[in-house]
């Protein structure tokens, strides 16, 4: 598959009066054409701050992008000037909030913004963006009726479907959503990912997927960045995520989701909480709240092991069973 971004060793740093946040340490991801990639962790894992640093938006100061290359379409977004960032920025690549209403106006009817976009970005008449607009309203399962009304008289699901629309309405390349169903309740949400999932087949756009859930990469995802205080520590196809996860954290992920099937008392948290992100721990971040850190784990930052075709772990018991002769045996880990 062809990639359509490659991001390689970005480091991201925000410096504040507290001291300097390390929030995205060399990352390194690829995605292709028409492939949907979930970048899954909890607040603060730098989730948040990998999608600003591919839109170019981290705010500066305190943000930087400190080294690193984000390779879109054969280029590096970084070093590009701000009009020819304007030019990609919702035309190529678009994004999609948590919270509908900041990318909303509120004095505007919705079918009018959807519209203004088209016309922006496709260089239509007036009366054909209408005409578009009024396609996209329906494409995100909108009444037409409804294209004279104000953000403030739909539902907050129904105000997703609409910032979708807008995003989509440019047929960008990429497009990025950053917890899209948080903010809504359970139903609504099952609605709008399916609405995400028809549109990805049918436009074949390419998505990061921010979430926390894995019941959403489940869902929607082909690949998977498992982001813990600014690292990646685990990076693979979703199938192999959910048939073998091998990161201590990520295997702690996948024992705190509730199963309804299992006893709720089965549950297993994981212990503690992120650690302060101007203060990080020597050696691998997550070893004061790893259930399998030895001494060495303080010490020695892990690193990228491929532990099968296409399957990264970052984490040093891998490191030591491929000094142990190369084979991975699943038993003793
Ligand atoms: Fe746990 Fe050590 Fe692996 Fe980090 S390197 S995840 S502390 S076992």
């Amino acid at each position: 598959n062809e990639s359509l971004l490659k991001i390689k060793d970005l480091t991201i740093h925000y410096v504040t009066e507290d001291g300097r946040v390390r929030a995205v340490e060399d990352m390194s991801i690829t995605i292709g054409k028409g492939e949907t990639l979930g970048l899954v962790g909890e607040t603060g894992a730098g989730k948040t701050t990998t999608a600003l640093g591919i839109m170019q938006l981290v705010p500066n100061p305190p943000g930087k992008i400190i080294s690193g290359e984000i390779i879109f379409e054969g280029e590096n977004l970084i070093g590009k000037s701000p009009a020819e960032l304007r030019k990609i920025r919702g035309n190529k690549i678009s994004m999609i909030f948590q919270d509908p209403m900041t990318s909303l106006n509120p004095v505007m009817t919705v079918g009018d913004q959807i519209a203004e976009v088209i016309k922006l970005h496709q260089k239509v008449s007036g009366g054909e963006a209408v005409i578009k607009a009024q396609e996209m309203l329906d494409t995100v399962g909108i009444p037409m009726e409804r294209y004279k009304e104000y953000p403030h008289q739909f539902s907050g699901g129904m105000r997703q479907r609409v910032v979708i629309a807008i995003a989509l309405a440019c047929n960008p390349k990429l497009l990025i959503a950053d917890e899209p169903t948080t903010a809504l309740d359970v139903t609504i949400q099952a609605q709008v990912l399916n609405l995400m999932k028809k549109l990805k087949e049918e436009y074949e756009t390419s998505m990061i997927m921010i979430t926390h859930d894995l019941g959403i990469v489940a869902e929607i995802c082909d690949k998977v960045a498992i982001m813990y205080a600014g690292n990646v520590v685990e990076y693979t196809d979703a199938e192999s995520l959910f048939l073998s996860p091998k990161h201590p954290y990520t295997i702690g992920l996948f024992n705190s989701i509730p199963n309804i099937e299992e006893d709720v008392e089965a549950l297993e948290p994981i212990k503690g909480l992120m650690p302060d992100p101007t203060n990080l721990p020597n050696g691998c971040s997550f070893h004061p709240r790893c259930p399998r850190a030895t001494a060495a784990c303080s010490e020695r930052q892990p690193k990228s092991i491929e532990v099968a075709e296409g399957h990264f772990v970052f984490c040093l018991l891998y490191e030591h069973q491929l000094q142990l002769g190369g084979i991975l045996d699943d038993q003793k880990i």
